[in-house]
């Protein structure tokens, strides 16, 4: 059965790279039948903050990754928050030892200081020199009787190759000789990281591991653990960063780097987890939209891409767009109207009514506020609004607009938005002009704004006739 795991450190926030591979780990599990686990790996003390295991738990309970098997609701092979399984390591690797695939090492930092130091001045990288591989039972009986500290050390082969195999970048082949005889146990007898993992990984039954590819490069050691065990080695999947641009990783400066920056900016979480799944995987056909649902269906890691994934705003923005526009009106103008009245505050205008017109042109409802603040007060607008290519108006043709406007609208007694609407096409037909060189000036003249949540017709209807004629006369003035 397949079984995978995300093993997240609680940093306190979900960066956008690791909800991802939270995201690709549930769907490989789920679309195999299989089950989604979760493990916290919390060992690194000096990271530890406060409430982060929470973060976790709200943070996948909110985009609907629900996990199996978890510290919250246990499993058959828990504990499943590492820092309560740290005992269990170290007969492992005095299984190792006794394999002959792992020893004693009873080296003291100055002596490690001078190997690393001679190492250094004569330009080899630095690795530990096997000083105590080759330790007599004797010796290492004396050492352990008189009660030295020691590590246990992994035995790595000295000659020969590991190949290591990855589902994404094939096979990778490394010289034994470049691998260091990593620790396994430190002297407190707790288990070094990567250890832990490896043994946590297979006490768990993981089948398939997918990771960012910091990863990659410890990735062979990893190989020869799980042989030196004699152990099955799950399939592994080593994704690539997600990038702010060529050169720099999205970090957590850029304020859009974790899942707590982007509900802060108002992404509906649905869209937020669409767009993460479309970094770095292609789905096979042209469409980009898919529901947590599809996602397990289509999700295929033949997708993946080894090469970076950007994050792009903007293309975010109108995958939230798409999600909006496909929300049922009511749902709508729930989700809207509190930002609308933010900014909207007289009682003559029909919230419902702002909200219809909004849906079609919103793309995230934070900025909602912005589109809408010119309901209760025209604000302060440049002249060259009025000048517009496509619509092939200038200020001065929109003067002359607005001097026809007024009259028509004045005259207008039954301010409905069918009224409005033939009033001025009349206008239109009979100064023989494009629509635009009316319905623009009119546009600005009452919003003040290029962009705004309906045409002139709606929103001159949305704030009322007497505004509407203020302001057009305003923009004559
Ligand atoms: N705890 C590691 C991290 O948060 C996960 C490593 C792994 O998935 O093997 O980066």
């Amino acid at each position: 059965k397949v079984r995978t795991r995300f093993a997240p450190s609680p940093t306190g926030y979900m960066h956008i790279g690791n909800l991802r591979t939270a995201l690709f780990t549930y769907l490989i599990a789920k679309q195999n039948g299989g089950d989604f686990i979760l493990r916290i790996e919390d060992t690194d003390q000096e990271r530890y903050v406060d409430g982060a295991v929470e973060v976790i738990y709200k943070t996948l309970k909110d985009v609907g990754l629900n996990w199996d098997e978890g510290p919250d609701i246990g499993g058959p092979v828990g504990p499943y928050i590492q820092s309560q399984r740290m005992g269990m390591f170290k007969k492992y690797a005095e299984e190792l030892v006794e394999k002959g695939e792992a020893y004693y090492c009873f080296c003291d930092k100055e002596r490690l200081e001078e190997v690393r130091a001679i190492q250094e001045a004569s330009g080899i990288a630095p690795m530990y020199d096997r000083h105590c591989r080759n330790l007599s039972p004797e010796e290492i009986k004396e050492k352990l009787d008189a009660g030295v500290p020691y590590v246990i050390r992994q035995k790595i082969p000295t000659e020969g190759e590991v190949t290591f195999h990855d589902e994404l970048y094939g096979d990778i082949t490394v010289d034994c000789s470049t691998l260091d005889d990593q620790i396994l146990i430190k002297t407190d007898g707790m288990p070094t990281y990567n250890f832990a993992n490896v043994v946590d990984d297979h006490l768990m039954g993981i089948t398939h591991v997918v990771r960012g590819n910091e990863y990659l490069a410890s990735a062979p050691k990893y190989n020869l653990l799980y042989k030196a065990f004699g152990w099955e080695i799950p399939t592994y999947i080593h994704v690539e960063h997600i990038m702010k641009d060529k050169q720099h990783k999205l970090s957590k400066r850029d304020g859009d780097a974790s899942y707590e920056d982007l509900m802060k900016k108002g992404y509906l979480k649905e869209a937020v987890i669409n767009y993460i799944a479309l970094l770095g995987w292609a789905p096979k056909g042209e469409n980009e939209i898919f529901s947590l649902e599809e996602l397990v269906k289509e999700f295929d890691i033949h997708g993946l891409s080894k090469s970076p994934a950007i994050f792009d705003p903007a293309k975010l923005k109108a995958i939230n767009g798409k999600y909006i526009k496909a929300m049922t009106p009511e749902k709508f103008a729930e989700y809207a109207i509190p930002y609308i009245k933010q900014s909207v505050h007289r009682e003559d205008v029909d919230l419902n009514e702002i909200a219809k017109l909004l849906q079609a042109r919103t793309e995230l409802f934070t900025e909602i506020p912005e589109m809408v603040d010119f309901i209760d007060a025209l604000p302060e607008y440049d002249i060259a609004l009025y000048t517009h290519k496509k619509m092939k108006t200038n200020p001065e043709n929109s003067l002359e607009s607005l001097k026809e406007v007024l009259p028509v609208l004045e005259g207008v007694e039954d301010w409905t938005e069918e009224n409005i609407h033939d009033a001025l096409f009349d206008l239109i037909g009979k100064l023989g002009v494009k629509n635009g060189i009316v319905l623009w000036p009119l546009r600005v003249a009452v919003s003040g704004k290029a962009f705004t949540p309906g045409g002139g017709v709606e929103i001159s209807y949305l704030i009322g006739k007497e505004d509407t004629l203020a302001r057009i006369r305003k923009g004559i003035e």
